[in-house]
């Protein structure tokens, strides 16, 4: 746990680069203040002091990253698991990456890698939490929610994270086994966009369709009149339409 850190995935992707050896699976570093909190694409993570939850998690994959296929939508299943037992069961999952809450965005997951292709995958598993980020004082770029407006209460943060860290180390070593596929169906079940219009957006192009759920590996089926189309996580942006 540090009081000031730039980003807890940077901080953990240095380490890895640093200290490979003295990094377990499952170990994890908080940060109570990120100065340089990403999203996907160099985008921002806002995260006001004492009212989220910020951290990354080490976990590697000897079959290389292939086998990470799906990671961030289980990263999601396993946080939305753990909501449970704070009194939050209605969170939906946004693939491929976000968290919501009443329609507005509540955690977002940030996946990165580390390693050579070929060799052992070294993921850092980030996640950043709203517990106590009032809309009404917080303009974070887009509409989102957080805990303590949805339960009327904030609960308290180092049991959220115990939570999240048990939920994640009993999902994970199965996911290391058996890939995404046996999760599809819970993710299927919590997703934002189910059966709904979407677009997705790649950089200038953009694509849309019916959201029908996720494959084995995680993407995304998108059904038009020419049939589904898969899309994997990477470069692309889902909109709700
Ligand atoms: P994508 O669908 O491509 O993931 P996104 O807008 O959800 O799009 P992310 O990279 O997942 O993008 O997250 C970064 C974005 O999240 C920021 O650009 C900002 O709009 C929003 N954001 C930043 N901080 C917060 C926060 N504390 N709560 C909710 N949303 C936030």
């Amino acid at each position: 746990v540090e009081s000031v850190l730039p980003s807890t995935n940077t901080e953990m992707k240095k380490r890895i680069a640093n200290a490979r050896h003295e990094l377990a699976d499952g170990d994890a570093i908080f940060a109570e203040i990120q100065t340089a909190g990403r999203g996907r694409h160099g985008r921002t993570w806002l995260a006001p002091i004492g009212g989220s939850l910020t951290f990354s998690m080490y976990w590697s994959f000897p079959d290389g990253y292939q086998s990470m296929a799906g990671l961030s939508l289980m990263v999601g299943l396993a946080v939305c698991e753990a909501l449970k037992d704070f009194g939050v069961d209605d969170a939906e999952l946004k693939w491929p990456n976000d968290i919501y809450l009443q329609g507005k965005k509540l955690a977002g997951i940030l996946i990165e890698v580390e390693g050579q292709i070929g060799a052992t995958a070294h993921s850092v598993i980030g996640i950043g939490l709203n517990v106590c980020v009032p809309d009404s004082q917080y303009d974070v770029g887009q509409p989102h929610s957080d805990l303590t407006s949805y339960l009327g209460h904030t609960p308290d943060r180092n049991s959220l994270a115990a939570a999240i860290i048990k939920s994640l180390w009993t999902l994970l070593p199965k996911f290391t086994q058996q890939g995404f596929g046996p999760f599809a169906p819970h993710w299927e079940a919590l997703d934002l966009y189910a059966d709904k219009r979407i677009v997705l957006q790649m950089g200038e192009k953009r694509f849309s369709g019916i959201d029908r759920g996720v494959d084995a590996s995680g993407a995304l089926l998108v059904e038009t009149q020419d049939g589904i189309t898969r899309f994997h996580g990477g470069e692309v942006s889902l909109r709700g339409n």
